[in-house]
Parts: C-alpha cells; structure tokens; sequence
C-alpha cells in the first residue's frame, strides 16, 4: 500500500535539505516519533508548512531514509524509478557504447537519486543491490522500471538489510529473465574477470578500481615483483600480470581466495607458475617478510575499513600508518606503494597525512604520484560527498 507522511524537518537542518542534503536523519526531524514504517513516502515540511522535499522510509546504518524528489505532487511509482533510471543510463551511455569493458555500474543510489539501491551491469545481466527493507518495498515498481527500460538478459539482486546491515543470506539471488553462465566472463578494458552473481554476497570483483587496475598494467608493472596485499580474487595480479610483472604474491585471508585467484588468472590465460597465491593473515605474512629481508618493487594495500581476524582487529582510520609502515619495510627503493582506502571515515588530506606519518616515522623519503577517486559510474551527488568513499594513492618511495 502506497502510504505518506508528513514529517517537520528542525529548523536548523532546513537549509540543507532544501539545498540537496539526501540524507534524512533522526536528528534533524523534530516529529520524528511519527516514523511509520519502512516504504512509506515521507513529506519534509518546515514549521510553517511549506513543502520542501519527498522521501522514503528505510533504515540503513547512515540514516532513516534517502530524499527522491523536490516536487510536491510527485509520485515514488513505477514512472518516477524508470525516469531515474534512464537518466542514468544516459549518464553512463559512454560505457554502454564501450568494447573494452561491460561491467559497470548503472545506478549508483543518492548519487542517482535513489539512495538504498545501486544497479550494476554486467555484460547484459543486471544486479540490484537493496540496502534497506525501505527501499525493498519498492522492488516490483523498481524492476518493472528497469525491464521497461533496458535490454537485458537476466536480473540478479542482493538483498544487504538484515539487522546488521549484512547481506541477507539466500539460496537464490535470481530474479528474471535467463540464468547467466557460472561464471560470466566479463570485460574490463580488454581483460577478463569471472563473475558469480548467485553466490553470496561478493560477485568477484569491485568495479570502482577499474581506473586504478588499468594503470597498474599500462604504466607500473612491467618487468616488476608484485605484492598485492588483501587481494580477495586477485584482480590488481591479474592486471600487474597482464601488464608484464616479473611476479605477482596475493596474500589474503580467506580460504575462497586461493581458487577465485587461480580462477582470475586463467580465464586471462596467465600462466599461474609465476603466480604466488597465500592464504595468510597479511600481518603474520609482513613479520616474516620483513625477518626473512623479502621485497618487491611494487606493493598494493587495499585493505577492509574493518577486519577482525582471530588474533587482531583491523581499523583503517586508526591503523592505517602502522599497514604502511610494514608495507615500506618490504617495498624497494625507487619502488612503489599502492595505497588504496574504502573508509568514509576520513577524507584525503587524512589520507596523506597517514601517508606523511608512516614515511615519516619510517625516515624514508617518498613522492606522491597519482591519486584516484570514485570512477563516473560510481556518480556521487555534490551535496553529499560523504559517499565518495575511494582513496587511492601511488606513492614511489625514494
Ligand atoms: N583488493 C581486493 C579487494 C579486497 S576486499 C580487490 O581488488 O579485489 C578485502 C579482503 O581483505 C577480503 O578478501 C578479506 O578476506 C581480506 N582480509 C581481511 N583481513 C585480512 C588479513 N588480516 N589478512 C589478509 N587478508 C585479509
């Protein structure tokens, strides 16, 4: 059932909803006791009753609901999804056209005006991901929207909104259309990933390092040694590989990881005996490194925001110079670091203050060389940077 509600935006928070602050919070609605359910619209109204924005109800770790729309008599139906839709699709008609890659990403939430859903592609499947039960509760307006939409050979979901804000386990993530091959072979500028869409939470590679993986290839890894730390399937090997590294250490945790690395390898014909692949807690695999005097001439850290492990907890926001400072004790002189950072909790120039620390603390000398952010398909809205998550920075160490 279509249900609205109005709702009283505090006085203090009215300017910035009325300038595009998509994120409607507990904090800045003062009859917030009225919060119906997840799914229904909500009215944003100033004191004096004047309209300023139409939402949604639904509950994610960030907020209670995501801003859709600034016109008073709009309604949150299947018309309203598809118009979000094609205009991202028309955003994004660049990678549609593209033959060197088809696996990108379509609906990027708030960043596309619709907060709690992202819409991937690849190679003509489609994959939504519902970030809230809210946004759920949309789901029939929201697939009729995209079928109307575009051509595609199936449709996949993750649902990611149990109480923890995890990935709701389910046997089957099918929705519609043909099953895709297990796995897909997609592209990613001329190279090969295998992608699993109905087998748990991850598909097998995180689309938005897409830039970076390309200029580890083309203009890093030639004739080097690689270690690419946390490396889940392996995708920046693969690239240093295909790039021409002399040879490439994958070190991660996880079990899984050693045959979804051995998988991404060869659906691009590497030959795996130049390949190392470990499973091994990355901080045990730095201690002994670091013992045994091993180095590379190229390090790739692209560790979780947040990881426990059975002996330690991992924070990027608090340990993020202590990874760099193992990570320049094994890196070569004139060699380079990859310093790669999901966490929304600090910025860039916290980032590079991390950065300046552990070189610092380690008296070595280091030059900044390339900086990467979110690619266009990860599309982020002005008024709320907070989504631009991605950090990456190539550092030579000196
Ligand atoms: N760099 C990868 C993505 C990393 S995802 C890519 O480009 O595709 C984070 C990975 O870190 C997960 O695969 C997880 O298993 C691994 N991980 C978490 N804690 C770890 C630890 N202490 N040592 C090694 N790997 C760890």
């Amino acid at each position: 059932m279509y249900k609205e509600v109005d709702l009283l935006v505090k006085p203090q928070y009215v300017y910035d909803y009325e300038n595009g602050y998509p994120l409607i919070e507990n904090s800045s609605i003062s009859n917030f006791d009225k919060m119906p359910k997840e799914g229904t619209v909500i009215n944003l109204f100033e004191k004096n009753k004047k309209f300023i924005a139409k939402g949604y109800h639904g509950i994610q770790n960030k907020g209670q609901g995501w801003v859709l729309s600034y016109k008073r008599n709009e309604k949150i139906n299947k018309d309203f999804f598809a118009s979000k839709i094609q205009a991202s699709i028309e955003y994004r008609a660049d990678f549609y056209k593209g033959k060197d890659t088809n696996a990108f990403r379509v609906l990027n939430g708030e960043g596309d005006g619709v907060g709690g859903l992202t819409i991937d592609y690849f190679d003509g499947y489609y994959l939504l991901t519902w970030y809230s039960l809210g946004i759920y509760e949309f789901r029939n307006e929201i697939i009729e929207a995209l079928k109307d939409s575009v051509e595609y050979k199936g449709l996949y979901q993750k649902r990611r909104f149990d109480a923890k804000g995890q990935y709701l386990d389910s046997n089957n993530d099918f929705l519609c259309g043909e099953e895709a091959p297990t796995p897909i072979i997609v592209k990613e500028n001329g190279a090969h990933f295998a992608v699993h869409l109905d087998d748990g939470p991850m598909v097998g590679v995180f689309l938005d390092q897409r830039e970076v993986r390309k200029t580890i290839r083309d203009t890093y890894a030639k004739g080097k040694t690689v270690l690419n730390t946390f490396s889940y399937t392996g995708a920046f090997s693969v690239f240093s590989a295909l790039g021409g590294s002399k040879k490439t250490t994958s070190v991660d945790l996880a079990k899984r990881s050693l045959p979804k690395t051995q998988e991404q390898f060869s659906v691009n014909n590497i030959n795996l005996d130049v390949q190392e692949i470990i499973v091994a807690d990355i901080f045990d695999y730095f201690k002994t490194a670091i013992k045994t005097k091993k180095s590379f001439d190229m390090v790739v850290l692209d560790p979780p925001s947040f990881a426990r492990s059975k002996k330690r907890t991992f924070s990027a926001a608090k340990d993020y110079t202590s990874l760099l400072e193992d990570a320049i004790k094994v890196t070569n002189k004139n060699g380079i670091i990859v310093a790669s950072t999901n966490c929304s909790k600090f910025g860039i120039m916290m980032f590079r203050d991390f950065i300046s620390k552990a070189f610092k603390n380690s008296n070595q000398k280091y030059k900044l060389e390339k900086t990467f952010f979110l690619p266009k398909d990860f599309r982020v809205k002005d008024e709320y940077q907070e989504n631009s998550y991605l950090k990456v920075v190539f550092i030579r160490v000196m």
